[in-house]
């Protein structure tokens, strides 16, 4: 079939209607990253959100292109770190106790799925996806022109704890069998790297892979861009419009104009369930809420990279040291409640100079997340030519490209770069 024009404007006071072949909802890293591949495949392509491309996860994140991660992030099995985590007291994990009762199914899968015996077979699923990671990153960045925005400089976990330095060596050591590179830094090493981290640091891993990302969402921009400058159209509207158009689908613009495709993606992040669930899917997701804020460093203080620490991340950012909070759960739609950036600002400010905040409130992003901690990725079976591209959890920066040629590969015909069995919307 011919590529449709994604064109085709109507004269004053009539509605205007679009043809396309694809249809994409939702503009974060994974939706266009999406669009851009199927775009150079010569599909002409329509990509739908109701903001600008890169506004909400896709933004706000900790910039990291994470190759190291092979291992997904397990629900904790230890009584003693349950624990700590039921005290809801801590800076990496806190929850709202009205999150519970809607929350009791999906953790209890994902608690279930983090066994050592079905967690490893998961992490070497999802590991395949992330090999390729930065080398689709890289292949998108050069034609974006945004190469240089991927930093190759990894980033550092630093430890004030023996046991849990210990512990990350180990994981260190098991990731060296997926290809991860990475050193270990003693206390010395550690301030060598970065010397204007303070405080009682017994050590740390330097994750050698990652790129770190100084403006994650200049990187989506430059990619919609891209996708753009490949005749692709970015356009305003809500998905919820969608419907079927025959053996096909349209969705209605902001301003009216109605866009008919002959495929349709949803790759809404955290957002994906609604649309999946007037289709006949309910994909057990859930929302991992994060919030970041940055500050101006004191003096000539800097970082060259993300530093993990406690249950948060400083990061250097074009706009300034982006501190970010680990996991929030919290009922859907509620408003922000910082309190971890409330926790984590003080104990940060002891081993970093940090000075004023740069915006008068933090920003608040949600980690679209399933119980088996992998995305899904492919066709929907009961919807003839609808597919889905959600559920990456803390990857979906990292993945948003590599699940992109993954999902054009599978929609033109081509041969799959890896294996998508594993993501199969029919696993839930
Ligand atoms: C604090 C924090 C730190 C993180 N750090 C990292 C990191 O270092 N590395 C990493 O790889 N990942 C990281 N992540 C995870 C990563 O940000 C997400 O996995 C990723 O951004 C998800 O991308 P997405 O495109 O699926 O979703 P999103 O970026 O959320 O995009 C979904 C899009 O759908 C649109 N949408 C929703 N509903 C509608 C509708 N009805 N109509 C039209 N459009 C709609 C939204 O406007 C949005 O643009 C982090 C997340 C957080 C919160």
């Amino acid at each position: 079939m011919p590529p449709a024009r994604a064109s085709g404007r109507a004269s004053k006071g009539m509605v205007a209607q679009m043809q396309a072949d694809v249809l994409v909802l939702g503009a974060g890293m994974v939706g266009t990253s999406i669009a851009v591949h199927l775009q150079k495949r010569g599909r002409q392509v329509v990509l739908l959100d109701r903001r600008p491309p890169g506004e909400e996860a896709s933004y706000g994140n900790g910039g990291l292109v994470q190759r190291e991660a092979v291992f997904p992030h397990p629900f904790p099995r230890e009584l003693r770190e349950l624990r700590r985590i039921a005290r809801n007291r801590s800076v990496d994990v806190r929850y709202h106790l009205a999150a519970l009762p809607g929350l009791v199914r999906p953790l209890f899968g994902y608690w279930r799925n983090s066994a050592p015996a079905r967690y490893a077979a998961i992490a070497r699923q999802w590991s395949t996806l992330i090999a390729g990671c930065l080398d689709e990153h890289r292949a998108l960045a050069e034609e974006a022109g945004s190469a240089a925005l991927l930093r190759p400089v990894g980033y550092i976990r630093a430890h004030d704890d023996e046991a849990l330095l210990e512990a990350d060596l180990a994981k260190a050591e098991r990731a060296r069998a997926f290809g991860v590179g990475s050193v270990a830094l003693d206390r010395a090493a550690l301030h060598e790297a970065e010397p204007h981290l303070a405080g009682e640091f017994v050590g740390g891993v330097h994750w050698t892979d990652p790129y770190a990302v100084n403006d994650p969402h200049a990187l989506t921009l430059s990619y919609a861009a891209l996708f753009e400058r490949l005749g692709g159209h970015v356009a305003l509207g809500d998905a919820a419009t969608l419907t079927r158009a025959g053996s096909g689908w349209r969705v209605v613009t902001q301003d009216g104009a109605s866009v008919e495709a002959a495929e349709a993606v949803i790759a809404l992040g955290i957002w994906s369930g609604r649309a999946t669930a007037r289709f006949g899917y309910r994909v057990p997701l859930f929302g991992k809420r994060g919030y970041h804020r940055h500050f101006t460093p004191r003096g000539n203080a800097g970082l060259t990279r993300p530093v993990v620490l406690g249950g948060y991340v400083l990061a250097p950012m074009r706009a300034g040291i982006r501190l970010t909070t680990g996991v929030e759960f919290a009922p859907t739609g509620a408003g922000p409640t910082p309190v971890q950036l409330s926790r984590a600002e003080p104990i940060a400010r002891r081993v970093f100079p940090l000075g004023d905040p740069v915006e008068p409130q933090p920003w608040m992003g949600v980690r679209p997340c399933t119980p088996d901690m992998m995305p899904i990725i492919g066709p929907a079976r009961r919807q003839p030519h609808l597919w889905f591209a959600f559920g990456h959890a803390h990857q979906g920066f990292t993945l948003g490209p590599a699940t992109g040629r993954l999902l054009a590969e599978m929609i033109t015909g081509d041969a799959p770069f890896v294996d998508p069995a594993p993501f199969r919307a029919e696993r839930f």
